[in-house]
């Protein structure tokens, strides 16, 4: 890890952190990445019942609550010297597309939280933002140039789910400069790896693919469909990079209310992605395209000049390598389930 910001070295073990979303893929990670640490008071929050949460982490606290309600907020926060937001209504493209109204109601969430985290005398606050906040227009070809963090404004922003992020993004801008709450704002580029969505409607592309390609081995039905012609572009962050980043931006303080991608910058194609699935599963399917699915924009990727300008480091781990971790962990528990197994909630 660089050394220049680590959560180390300005919070102690014992000071409490608060992780909303923390039943979910990101915020359970980020649970695990602090108790791997050393943190020894560590507060997980999600409306999720805790038997549907990814990852249940021992000596973690765990609280069910919906943190759109104020009062909520209040309970969640209480006696925190850090509060992560990544608790928000969303999912794959076939959810942002079809679920609008649900992501600009995470809205509630952010105003909520950083209230309170405010009202409770939190240090440091932190959203998570997403690369859909940045401007449309300019992600119409599928040869992308990197979006760099002034490519939000003018803004033209994804409907819904990247106005939200957009708008929760000023907050945290503004709780900084008119009272002095230090926020850091990270915006993620596709996230993807083991404890995350991989079926159900939420999930991204390289979790529905990953299933997609088990299915076919396990019908027989050599085939598979892909959403668009499959020649959308992404770049796609392994999530043992994600929780690193989210530590190095929350506790560098020239980032302080300051919008930094945290994305991989190793652009791929979705037909190449699914050639390299096919290749850690050791399959070959016959391709069908669906041209009406929805696909988001033509291209996207990071540009991580300023992220490696003010921490020395970027997502580095290739997606050939992260794709058959994710891979291994999803065939799991496709078997798990498929056998009648409890899938496992992580708790190891
Ligand atoms: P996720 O869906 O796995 O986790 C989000 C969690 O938030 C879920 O467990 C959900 O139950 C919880 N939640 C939703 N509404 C809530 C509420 N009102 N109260 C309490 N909990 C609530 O998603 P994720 O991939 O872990 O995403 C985490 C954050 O990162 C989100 O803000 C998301 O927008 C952002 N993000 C993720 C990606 C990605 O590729 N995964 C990309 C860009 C941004």
């Amino acid at each position: 890890m660089n050394t220049q910001a680590t959560a180390a070295t300005t919070i102690d073990k014992d000071d409490l952190i608060v992780i909303t979303g923390a039943g979910g893929f990101i915020g359970g990670a980020l649970a695990r990445y602090f108790h791997d640490q050393g943190f020894t008071r560590i507060r997980a929050v999600d409306k999720k019942p805790l038997y549907h949460w990814y990852q249940r982490v021992p000596g973690v606290e765990s609280l069910c609550l919906d943190v759109s309600y104020r009062s909520n907020c209040v309970r969640a926060v209480e006696g925190a010297r850090e509060v992560y937001n990544l608790a928000a209504d969303m999912g794959g493209m076939g959810f942002i597309e079809n679920f609008r109204v649900e992501c600009l109601r995470s809205v509630l969430i952010n105003t909520h939280m950083i209230e309170a985290s405010y009202q409770a005398g939190v240090e440091r606050y932190f959203f998570s933002s997403s690369a859909c906040a940045y401007n449309t227009d300019l992600q119409k070809d599928p040869n992308v140039r990197a979006l760099k963090e002034s490519d939000a404004y003018p803004a033209m922003a994804e409907r819904g789910y990247g106005w939200e992020k957009l708008i929760s993004e000023m907050f945290c801008e503004e709780y900084t400069a008119e009272r002095g709450m230090k926020t850091a704002i990270a915006r993620f580029h596709n996230v993807y790896g083991p404890f995350g969505t991989w079926d159900g409607g939420r999930e991204k592309a390289p979790a529905a693919l990953s299933r997609k390609v088990i299915e076919a081995q396990d019908s027989g039905n050599y085939e598979i469909t892909i959403w668009g012609n499959g020649e959308q572009t992404r770049s796609f962050m392994y999530i043992d990079d994600c929780v690193e980043g989210i530590d190095m931006i929350m506790h560098c303080d020239d980032l302080v209310a300051t919008a930094v991608n945290l994305g991989s910058s190793e652009l791929i194609s979705i037909n190449s992605l699914v050639s390299h699935v096919e290749a850690v599963a050791g399959v070959k399917l016959e391709r069908h395209y669906d041209l009406d699915a929805p696909q988001g924009v033509a291209g996207r990727n990071s540009d991580n000049t300023f992220i490696q300008q003010t921490l020395g480091w970027e997502p580095s781990t290739s997606f050939n390598a992260g794709i058959a971790k994710t891979y291994a962990w999803i065939k799991e528990q496709y078997n798990d389930r498929k056998a009648g197994r409890p899938t496992p909630a992580g708790d190891y």
